[in-house]
Protein backbone atom coordinates (compact mmCIF):
# COMPACT_ATOMS: atom_id res chain seq x y z
CA UNK A 1 0.00 0.00 0.00
CA UNK A 2 1.43 3.61 -0.84
CA UNK A 3 1.40 5.73 1.54
CA UNK A 4 -0.65 8.80 -0.37
CA UNK A 5 -3.45 5.55 -0.37
CA UNK A 6 -2.92 4.87 3.17
CA UNK A 7 -3.37 8.73 3.69
CA UNK A 8 -6.95 8.85 1.63
CA UNK A 9 -8.26 6.19 3.61
CA UNK A 10 -7.77 7.92 6.96
CA UNK A 11 -8.60 11.38 5.40
CA UNK A 12 -11.87 9.35 4.08
CA UNK A 13 -12.78 8.23 7.51
CA UNK A 14 -12.03 11.45 9.22
CA UNK A 15 -14.88 12.82 6.14
CA UNK A 16 -17.60 9.86 6.71
CA UNK A 17 -17.20 10.26 10.69
CA UNK A 18 -17.82 14.04 10.23
CA UNK A 19 -20.57 13.44 7.92
CA UNK A 20 -22.39 11.24 10.83
CA UNK A 21 -21.52 13.53 13.55
CA UNK A 22 -23.05 16.52 12.24
CA UNK A 23 -26.73 15.22 11.69
CA UNK A 24 -26.46 15.09 15.48
CA UNK A 25 -24.26 18.48 16.18
CA UNK A 26 -26.16 20.52 13.81
CA UNK A 27 -24.83 23.94 14.51
CA UNK A 28 -22.02 25.04 12.68
CA UNK A 29 -21.38 27.13 16.18
CA UNK A 30 -20.77 23.80 18.04
CA UNK A 31 -17.14 22.29 17.84
CA UNK A 32 -16.93 19.16 16.21
CA UNK A 33 -13.64 17.46 17.98
CA UNK A 34 -13.19 15.19 14.70
CA UNK A 35 -13.35 18.50 12.32
CA UNK A 36 -10.50 19.77 15.01
CA UNK A 37 -8.83 16.12 14.91
CA UNK A 38 -8.95 16.08 11.27
CA UNK A 39 -7.86 19.77 10.65
CA UNK A 40 -4.93 18.56 13.02
CA UNK A 41 -3.73 15.49 11.64
CA UNK A 42 -3.93 17.20 7.93
CA UNK A 43 -1.63 20.11 9.14
CA UNK A 44 1.10 18.11 10.41
CA UNK A 45 1.05 15.92 7.18
CA UNK A 46 0.82 18.93 5.29
CA UNK A 47 3.80 20.44 7.24
CA UNK A 48 5.83 17.24 7.62
CA UNK A 49 5.92 16.36 3.85
CA UNK A 50 6.40 20.65 2.82
CA UNK A 51 9.88 20.32 0.85
CA UNK A 52 10.30 24.63 1.53
CA UNK A 53 13.00 24.88 -1.62
CA UNK A 54 9.48 23.41 -4.47
CA UNK A 55 6.92 26.37 -2.37
CA UNK A 56 7.28 29.30 -4.73
CA UNK A 57 3.74 30.49 -4.91
CA UNK A 58 1.80 30.55 -1.37
CA UNK A 59 -1.96 31.74 -1.07
CA UNK A 60 -3.95 32.81 1.59
CA UNK A 61 -7.63 31.59 1.13
CA UNK A 62 -10.38 33.29 3.01
CA UNK A 63 -14.09 33.34 3.46
CA UNK A 64 -16.02 36.65 2.36
CA UNK A 65 -17.97 36.41 6.04
CA UNK A 66 -14.65 37.90 7.60
CA UNK A 67 -15.32 41.18 5.96
CA UNK A 68 -17.62 43.60 7.99
CA UNK A 69 -20.95 43.79 7.15
CA UNK A 70 -21.61 47.05 6.46
CA UNK A 71 -18.39 47.54 4.37
CA UNK A 72 -19.42 48.88 0.84
CA UNK A 73 -16.03 47.73 -0.95
CA UNK A 74 -15.91 45.09 -2.83
CA UNK A 75 -12.98 42.78 -2.15
CA UNK A 76 -13.60 39.51 -3.66
CA UNK A 77 -12.60 40.98 -7.18
CA UNK A 78 -9.51 42.26 -5.58
CA UNK A 79 -8.49 42.69 -1.98
CA UNK A 80 -6.32 45.49 -2.77
CA UNK A 81 -9.58 47.67 -2.63
CA UNK A 82 -9.82 47.00 1.25
CA UNK A 83 -8.96 50.94 2.38
CA UNK A 84 -8.00 49.48 5.47
CA UNK A 85 -9.69 50.87 7.80
CA UNK A 86 -9.16 48.36 10.24
CA UNK A 87 -12.74 47.50 11.23
CA UNK A 88 -12.37 44.04 10.25
CA UNK A 89 -8.97 42.44 9.55
CA UNK A 90 -8.81 42.01 6.09
CA UNK A 91 -6.54 44.89 6.37
CA UNK A 92 -3.99 42.69 8.25
CA UNK A 93 -3.98 40.41 5.04
CA UNK A 94 -3.25 43.58 2.58
CA UNK A 95 0.06 43.37 4.98
CA UNK A 96 0.53 39.91 5.07
CA UNK A 97 0.53 40.10 1.37
CA UNK A 98 2.99 43.07 1.22
CA UNK A 99 5.59 41.25 4.35
CA UNK A 100 5.49 37.53 2.78
CA UNK A 101 4.43 38.11 -0.85
CA UNK A 102 1.67 35.79 -0.90
CA UNK A 103 -1.33 36.10 -2.83
CA UNK A 104 -4.63 36.55 -0.72
CA UNK A 105 -7.92 35.56 -2.45
CA UNK A 106 -11.52 36.35 -1.12
CA UNK A 107 -13.57 33.17 -1.74
CA UNK A 108 -17.44 33.82 -1.61
CA UNK A 109 -18.03 30.28 -2.15
CA UNK A 110 -16.42 27.07 -2.59
CA UNK A 111 -16.63 26.78 -6.15
CA UNK A 112 -14.82 30.06 -6.59
CA UNK A 113 -12.31 28.68 -4.31
CA UNK A 114 -11.95 25.82 -6.41
CA UNK A 115 -11.95 27.40 -9.35
CA UNK A 116 -9.28 29.72 -8.07
CA UNK A 117 -6.43 27.22 -6.85
CA UNK A 118 -7.28 25.16 -10.51
CA UNK A 119 -6.45 28.39 -12.36
CA UNK A 120 -3.87 29.84 -9.67
CA UNK A 121 -2.03 26.42 -8.63
CA UNK A 122 -0.18 27.85 -5.43
CA UNK A 123 1.87 25.37 -4.08
CA UNK A 124 1.23 25.91 -0.85
CA UNK A 125 -2.72 27.19 0.67
CA UNK A 126 -3.75 28.16 3.73
CA UNK A 127 -7.53 28.05 4.03
CA UNK A 128 -9.45 30.09 6.47
CA UNK A 129 -12.83 28.82 6.92
CA UNK A 130 -15.94 27.15 9.34
CA UNK A 131 -16.08 24.11 9.43
CA UNK A 132 -18.25 22.52 7.15
CA UNK A 133 -16.32 24.27 4.11
CA UNK A 134 -12.86 23.46 5.68
CA UNK A 135 -13.23 20.23 6.16
CA UNK A 136 -14.51 19.22 2.75
CA UNK A 137 -12.09 21.70 1.20
CA UNK A 138 -9.42 19.91 2.65
CA UNK A 139 -10.58 16.53 1.53
CA UNK A 140 -11.38 17.32 -1.87
CA UNK A 141 -7.95 18.61 -2.20
CA UNK A 142 -6.18 15.97 -1.29
CA UNK A 143 -3.10 15.64 -1.71
CA UNK A 144 -2.74 18.97 -2.26
CA UNK A 145 -0.92 20.88 0.21
CA UNK A 146 -3.96 22.95 2.29
CA UNK A 147 -3.21 24.19 5.67
CA UNK A 148 -6.37 24.58 7.35
CA UNK A 149 -7.43 26.91 10.29
CA UNK A 150 -11.12 27.40 11.53
CA UNK A 151 -12.67 31.08 11.18
CA UNK A 152 -14.75 32.21 14.68
CA UNK A 153 -18.33 32.30 14.42
CA UNK A 154 -18.70 35.65 16.66
CA UNK A 155 -22.62 36.03 16.38
CA UNK A 156 -23.79 34.34 13.35
CA UNK A 157 -22.86 31.89 10.86
CA UNK A 158 -21.70 33.86 7.46
CA UNK A 159 -21.57 37.36 9.42
CA UNK A 160 -18.54 39.02 10.65
CA UNK A 161 -16.59 36.07 11.70
CA UNK A 162 -13.11 36.20 13.14
CA UNK A 163 -9.71 34.73 12.84
CA UNK A 164 -6.54 34.65 14.93
CA UNK A 165 -3.80 36.41 12.98
CA UNK A 166 -1.14 34.36 14.89
CA UNK A 167 -2.42 31.66 13.51
CA UNK A 168 -1.79 32.48 10.15
CA UNK A 169 1.21 34.29 10.57
CA UNK A 170 2.58 31.14 12.64
CA UNK A 171 2.36 29.51 9.43
CA UNK A 172 3.67 32.14 7.33
CA UNK A 173 6.76 32.49 9.47
CA UNK A 174 7.66 28.11 9.48
CA UNK A 175 7.16 28.94 5.51
CA UNK A 176 9.71 31.43 5.13
CA UNK A 177 11.95 31.07 8.51
CA UNK A 178 15.77 28.69 7.19
CA UNK A 179 16.21 25.97 9.03
S1 LIG B 1 -10.70 46.86 6.81
FE1 LIG B 1 -11.13 46.88 4.59
S2 LIG B 1 -12.58 45.25 4.24
FE2 LIG B 1 -12.60 45.67 6.47
S3 LIG B 1 -14.26 47.14 6.74
FE3 LIG B 1 -12.39 48.34 6.44
S4 LIG B 1 -12.29 48.75 4.20
FE4 LIG B 1 -13.79 47.10 4.54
Amino acid sequence: MTKTFFHKIIYSGYYISYLLSERFIHDQKKKNNIAVNFVKYNNKLVLKNLKKENVKNISILLPHCIQNYDCKYKITSNIENCIRCKKCKIYKFLEFKEKYDVDVKIATGGTLARLYLREKRPDFIIAVACKRDLISGIYDAFSQNVYGIFNKIVDSPCINTDINLDEVEEVLKKLYCEE
